[in-house]
């Protein structure tokens, strides 16, 4: 309930706040069995209300697997919106590549953390009645638990969050700019294939540690044309994220790479299914053994 919560985040002081995002404050709490939790307050009006809220997040907490953030309840009273979710202690992956965190991920990492999340994925793409399109796939979505294993937050949500004008539920294209599916966003037409295109975003920013848009340079569109380049001397070491850019063994960087280029082709036809990008990255991680 609203007061256990309140009393696990210690009236959700400032002390236990671990972040904010894009629709309220996040804070730190641990339950009275001694889970620790991250609860998710929402901004007034900012999550859509009502009985169809109530079944979708319903839905959600019945939704498990290894390599997805479980949820473990909610909260709709007295006016709160809260989300409970189980804590992770290592941050996001965006906080790692950007040295906000002191987890540094090797390359052999990243390749898990991709496998991972495309499992968490596949797995959101295939349940039965109905399957989930994340819609809002980015590296600030991507947590690591206590043993650094990748899990996926904030699946299934976008479509619960209203654009700020209360009442309002926007049928408006959803996502983060960088990583939204071009074609999603000219038709409106949602797919899996556009959670494909925002996780070639997310393999792009695990190779070169950049934002996918930063000082107006898009990353896919650099990436591209540093790929068209190849053969010539200046190539992908020129991009390639300082920290894993003398590592002797980047194992399958060249076929990680073809596989994040195929995953952001403008057309989704052209792209793989997660569970394809899965297959892929598991035999990269073979050939090392
Ligand atoms: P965004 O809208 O950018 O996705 P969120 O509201 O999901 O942001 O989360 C904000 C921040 O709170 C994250 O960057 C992360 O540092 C932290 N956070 C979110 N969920 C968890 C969790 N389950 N465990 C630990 N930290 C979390």
């Amino acid at each position: 309930s609203y007061d256990e919560l309140k009393k696990c985040t210690n009236n959700f002081s400032e002390s236990n706040e671990i972040g904010s995002g894009g629709y309220g404050k996040v804070y730190r709490g641990m339950l009275s069995s001694g889970i620790v939790v991250a609860i998710k307050r929402a901004q007034q009006g900012s999550m859509q209300g009502g009985l169809e809220f109530r079944t979708e997040i319903e839905l959600l907490s019945r939704v498990h697997h290894k390599n997805l953030v479980g949820l473990v309840g909610f909260c709709f009273e007295q006016g709160e919106q809260m989300l409970v979710y189980e804590f992770m202690p290592n941050g996001t992956i965006r906080e790692s590549l950007s040295r906000r965190s002191g987890i540094h991920l090797d390359w052999k990492r990243r390749l898990r953390v991709a496998l991972g999340s495309a499992r968490g994925l596949t797995y959101l793409h295939e349940l039965a009645n109905p399957p989930i399109i994340h819609r809002d796939v980015k590296t600030s979505n991507i947590l690591l638990d206590e043993s650094l294993t990748a899990k996926v937050a904030d699946f299934g949500l976008s479509k619960l969050v209203t654009n700020g004008e209360k009442g309002h539920v926007s049928t408006q294209v959803k996502g983060t700019l960088g990583y939204l599916d071009p074609e999603y966003y000219m038709t409106q037409q949602l797919t899996d294939k556009s959670d494909v295109y925002s996780f070639g975003v997310v393999m792009l920013e695990l190779v070169t540690a950049k934002q996918p848009i930063e000082k107006n340079k898009y990353i896919v569109r650099e990436v591209r044309l540093v790929m068209n380049k190849k053969d010539e001397h200046y190539g992908l070491k020129e991009i390639m994220d300082p920290m894993i850019r003398n590592t002797d063994s980047l194992i399958g960087f060249g076929r990680f790479m073809d596989l994040a280029m195929r995953c952001v082709e403008e057309s989704a036809v052209d792209r793989p299914t997660m569970s394809d990008v899965v297959k892929e990255i598991e035999t990269i991680l073979q050939s090392d053994e």
